[in-house]
């Protein structure tokens, strides 16, 4: 510890870097979120590197935010109580059993928070949501990152194996961000089976509506057979309201309650609240978006295939181009084609399935950038 050049009484005011802050935060890793589209003259970008639906809201929705706008002079509903109860009913649990936050990610450090003390694990797959060694980190938790296999799916096996006495946590993401595939019922119900009943398991379904395998599982279900499961949605994606930040895990009382107590006070704000019962009420038309979006995927997808690619199956609105050391070069491609994309490192480029132009717009810079 540095001694502080500044004492009581003293008429020094000292320097902000004798404030002790956590050395947690020194080792945390920056999320990098999404940047916007370049603007490029005669030529429209597209930001299509954080996921988001392209559709801007409902208007039905966009009415309510304007209503709920007027009243923001005054704070949320903390019990988040007419937003918990349409989110119970639509999903066909108690109201008891829904906890929500600022995005899932912030309902995901709740779960870090109720669950985790210094030390102790957290496993999850790598590569996979950025934000999970962030929220482990913040706890003083451990991140144990367990690899993906070489379709870029999770090896729950290999998760399993990695538990030991100090995991609280496994984080299971289906479909897996940023690589796509969704875990199968069949592995999921093995590895729950064997799984200590302790250790709490995270289910997130950030991209549930965009999943069309039949072999993925039914997260509600699994969840009425398994005491130790949370699943974990979000109102960001299929349903378009991710600048609001409002997601949800439905846990069993004991849990949800726990994950009430790690909330934000009046996290949630009203507009979000209210804007998310709308989407609730207008699902079907919201659900023609996610059909287009899913039919475009396919689109892009099988283009990509008949131009050589090979792409791990993607359950999610985003492909994965697992493209190691040859990831900045088509990146820059894809930037110079307008298209703001999300790189990884040396392991891969993320791109979301956004307008039809921007996927066309990919489709001819994979072309010219030649099949891997
Ligand atoms: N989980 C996964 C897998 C995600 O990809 C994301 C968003 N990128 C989230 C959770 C968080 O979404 P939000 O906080 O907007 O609900």
């Amino acid at each position: 510890m540095t001694t502080p050049r500044s004492s009581p009484g003293s008429s020094r005011p000292g320097s902000a870097d004798d404030v002790r802050l956590r050395e947690a935060l020194g080792g945390l890793p920056a999320y990098i979120p999404g940047k916007p589209a370049p603007m490029r003259e005669g030529l429209t970008a597209y930001k299509v590197s954080s996921n988001e639906n392209p559709y801007p809201p409902l208007k039905s929705v966009r009415k309510v935010i304007e209503r709920a706008a007027r009243e923001v002079n005054r704070y949320p509903d903390m019990a988040v109580t007419e937003l918990t109860a349409a989110i119970a009913e639509a999903v066909g649990v108690e109201t008891s059993n829904v906890a929500t936050g600022t995005g899932s990610v912030g309902v995901l450090g709740q779960i870090i928070q109720a669950t985790c003390d210094a030390g102790d694990e957290v496993v999850y797959a790598w590569r996979s949501f950025e934000a999970y060694p962030i929220v482990t980190a913040l706890a003083g938790a451990t991140s144990v990152r367990v690899g993906l296999d070489a379709e870029a799916r999770h090896r729950l096996d290999a998760m399993l194996a990695a538990v030991t006495e100090r995991t609280k946590v496994v984080i299971v993401c289906s479909p897996n961000n940023p690589t796509g595939p969704a875990v199968r019922e069949r592995e999921l119900r093995l590895f729950l089976d064997r799984v200590p009943s302790s250790v709490l398991v995270v289910f997130d379904e950030a991209y549930l509506e965009f999943v069309t395998d039949p072999d993925a599982p039914d997260a509600i279900q699994l969840w009425r057979e398994y005491p130790n499961l949370v699943v974990l949605r979000t109102f960001s994606k299929a349903y378009g309201l991710a600048g609001l930040r409002v997601g949800y895990a439905v846990a069993h009382d004991r849990i949800a309650a726990a994950l009430r107590q790690t909330a934000v006070p009046f996290g949630v704000n009203s507009i979000a609240q209210a804007a998310a019962v709308a989407s609730l009420r207008d699902v079907a038309e919201l659900k023609q978006r996610v059909d287009a979006l899913v039919v475009e995927r396919a689109r892009v997808a099988a283009a990509l295939e008949g131009q050589g690619w090979k792409l791990p199956a993607s359950e999610a609105n985003f492909l994965w181009f697992p493209l190691g050391p040859d990831s900045t070069d088509f990146s820059a491609a894809c930037h110079e084609a307008g298209l703001m994309v999300r790189q990884y490192g040396d392991d891969g480029v993320r791109v979301t399935i956004g307008e039809t132009e921007a996927n066309d717009r990919l489709l001819e810079v994979a072309q010219q950038f030649g099949p891997r």
